[in-house]
């Protein structure tokens, strides 16, 4: 790990649509650069577990395929990011709307940092479907696994850690991906322009294998903290 002044201080931003790959490879980027991995999506499916009051009505959305309301989601955020002391962030799956991008730059503005890059993962929209519903995760470790693009090289054994339980996402179904993307096209997608305005975006070609991807997305990470 590197503890660079400009690393842990780094806030780095992940886009792209759902099923792009934005979770697989912000958790090796956090590895590769030392980085605080932050996915709101996350956070939202730990609080549900909880069974928190937040955590309750975001998972009947989170179900549907929509937008968890900013204030729970934005509280969410906050909380993370003053729970410790977590260094350079890779945000994952905030922001998804121009409003949440505001309130991004007033949570960070607050903690006396500033957006370093916006990285968006660009994918073919006909192959998403199908990144999406053959997913499933280690539940000890959290490593992603996919029916057809990855599976473990020992059958029911996670390659990491050894474990034998995985899970699967509620709304990695046919019918919320359907939601997914179209709440994606409306609300998310015009994100790009917003960071593309302030000349902090940086685009990667996201389809190919995993490796093949994390290579190119370090590359521009190496860039943008130069
Ligand atoms: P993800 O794990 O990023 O695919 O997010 C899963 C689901 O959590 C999304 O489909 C939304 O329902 C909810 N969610 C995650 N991040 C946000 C956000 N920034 N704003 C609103 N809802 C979110």
């Amino acid at each position: 790990m590197d503890g660079s002044p400009v690393r842990q201080s780094a806030n780095l931003i992940l886009l792209g649509a759902p099923g792009a790959g934005k979770g697989t490879q912000a958790r090796l980027l956090a590895e590769r650069f030392g980085l605080t991995q932050i996915s709101t999506g996350e956070l939202l499916r730990e609080a549900a577990k909880a069974g928190t009051q937040a955590g309750a009505a975001a998972a009947e959305i989170m179900q549907r395929g929509d937008l968890v309301p900013d204030e729970i989601v934005t509280q969410a955020l906050a909380d993370r990011l003053d729970a410790g002391d977590v260094g350079g962030v890779i945000f994952d799956g905030y922001p998804r709307s121009v409003a949440q991008a505001h309130a991004l730059d007033a949570l960070l503005a607050a903690r006396g940092r500033t957006i370093t890059a916006a990285i968006s993962l660009d994918v073919y929209p006909e192959s998403i479907a199908e990144r999406i519903c053959g997913r499933f995760t280690c539940s000890t470790c959290g490593e992603g696994y996919h029916d057809r693009f990855k599976l473990p090289q020992i059958a029911g054994e996670c390659e990491v850690c050894g474990g034998g339980d995985f899970s699967r996402r509620v709304d990695d179904t046919t019918e919320t991906v359907l939601t997914r993307l179209a709440t994606y096209a409306e609300q998310t997608a015009p994100v790009e322009e917003f960071y593309a305005n302030r000349a902090l975006l940086k685009k990667t070609d996201a389809m190919g294998a995993i490796g093949a991807v994390a290579s190119r997305l370090s590359a521009c990470v190496e860039e943008a903290l130069a």
